[in-house]
């Protein structure tokens, strides 16, 4: 581990106002030539800013805009119709998955036994009870917690090809990694339609196609978690997904006066007290980086740097073994410290007014 490198700290200050005006949608400009267009819409239960540079803009970002609001469909928990609703009332009888449920749902499962279960999309009864679904939060009694967490554990999900049985009780939910999986299928799209450079920020999770029009990287703020508007720093990327799970993005003060989020530890069906405030992975693919995010924040900052550091190594422990694929990861911890991968160390920049400790993770 090293200390951080603040030098470039005064670069920092620059382009601050820039992460301002792109989040509020006013992306700097594509060239004289290329048209730059946006869309802004509500879908997968949050804000979506999709913004494309190319003279195919347009087309692109509606097909975007229409396959997002599709995943929606077939993946609300909540809509009568989707794939999900009906599986969770399925009473344990074989369900039909269209392809794209299945393979996300199949790698869903492998993402959760290679995290030993710290991602498990079978912890959803315990996201409803805590209310975190419905938006009317509670404090579960232990009773309650105890008798749900039976229907808790993903190898209670029968997945053969398409076909899906859950048994009666154990309910799904692909809300850790729906967003990720969008962001990766709208930026095809636009590559499909031409486009080399957009990004598409889905409630928070970012992903960036090519680089600015200006030939620049994308720079896209790490929110602070300590301070609603504020920022822990930036990170300027490049093809690649920017996915945050953090414990203010969904929470409620209980009348305890504790505050409880929204990450659940399929361990103890409670809100995961792992002593992180936020995990922001960067990878290739958003699928991947969100379901890691989700899993990460479950395990905490030693055993998440004990995951990265498994990747590629000689004998990874089966358990932590994420399958070759390269992520980095932003940490913050409740006390605010920062922990860093080195792969991110270059193009991370703390804020000025971020008083936390960095550390560079090392492998
Ligand atoms: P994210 O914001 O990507 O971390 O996803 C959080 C959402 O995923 C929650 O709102 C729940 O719907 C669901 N969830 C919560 N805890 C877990 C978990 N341990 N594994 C999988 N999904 C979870
Ligand atoms: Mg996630």
């Amino acid at each position: 581990m090293k200390k951080p490198d603040r030098q470039r700290q005064s670069f920092y200050s620059g382009i601050v106002s820039a992460v301002i005006f792109f989040g509020a949608g006013l992306l700097c400009g594509c060239g004289n030539t290329d048209r730059q267009e946006s869309r802004e819409f509500i879908a997968m239960g949050t804000y979506i800013t999709l913004t494309a540079c190319g003279s195919s803009a347009g087309e692109g970002l509606a097909a975007a805009e229409e396959k997002i609001t599709a995943l929606e469909k077939l993946w609300s928990v909540n809509d009568e119709n989707s794939e999900i609703y009906k599986a969770n009332r399925s009473g344990g009888e074989a369900v039909h998955l269209h392809k794209e449920t299945a393979g996300l749902l199949r790698s869903a499962l492998e993402t959760a036994e290679k995290t030993g279960g710290a991602f498990d999309p079978t912890v959803y009864p315990l996201v409803e009870a805590w209310g975190f679904n419905s938006h009317e939060y509670r404090i579960p009694e232990d009773d309650e917690i105890k008798r749900l967490l039976e229907n808790v554990g993903y190898r209670k999900i029968k997945l053969e090809g398409e076909t899906l049985r859950l048994p009666a009780g154990v309910r799904i939910d692909l809300g850790a990694v729906g967003k990720g999986y969008a962001g990766d299928a709208a930026a095809a799209l636009l590559k499909k339609a031409g486009i080399n450079s957009a990004l598409l920020n889905i409630g928070g999770n970012v992903q960036a196609v090519g680089r600015k029009p200006d030939g620049n990287k994308w720079i896209i703020g790490i929110r602070n978690p300590f301070d609603k508007g504020g920022l822990a720093g930036i990170i300027e990327a490049e093809n690649t997904a920017v996915i945050t799970s953090g414990g203010y993005e969904r929470c409620f003060t209980g009348s305890d006066g504790r505050t409880y989020h929204h990450i659940i530890d399929p361990e103890t069906g409670r809100p995961a007290e792992s002593g992180l405030a936020s995990v922001t992975v960067i990878a290739e693919s958003g699928e991947y980086a969100d379901s890691l995010s989700t899993a990460l924040f479950v395990m905490g900052q030693e055993k998440a740097a004990a995951y990265w550091r498994n990747l590629g190594t000689a004998e990874p422990a089966k358990e932590t073994d994420a399958g070759e694929k390269p992520f980095d990861m932003i940490i913050i911890t409740n006390s605010g410290e920062l922990f860093i991968t080195e792969g991110v160390s270059g193009n991370f920049t703390p804020a000025d007014d971020y008083t936390g400790s960095l550390t560079v993770l090392e492998k």
